[in-house]
């Protein structure tokens, strides 16, 4: 297994054209938070998408959650 390392930034990355949001990077791979801006870097995408639990299009208290969210901002929100 590959590791995975967690940033905070506090700019939001633009998306890569042609690439689900939340994925600002592919050299390294790299997902972002919408909420706080945590970033997720690994060595494999589909790994890092998989397992780095930024995760969107989860259920929320008020319907669909349409934005990229990791554990704690959707705990918060
Ligand atoms: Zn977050």
């Amino acid at each position: 297994m590959t590791a995975i390392t967690l940033d905070r930034v506090l700019v939001p990355f633009p998306d890569l054209p042609g690439k689900v949001h939340g994925i600002v990077s592919l050299e390294p791979p790299r997902v972002q938070c919408d909420g706080c801006g945590l970033v997720a870097t690994g060595a494999n995408l589909n790994l890092l998408i998989l397992t780095c639990g930024i995760k969107f299009n989860t259920r929320g208290g008020q319907g669909w959650e349409k934005r990229r969210l990791c554990s704690g901002c959707r705990g918060a929100s």
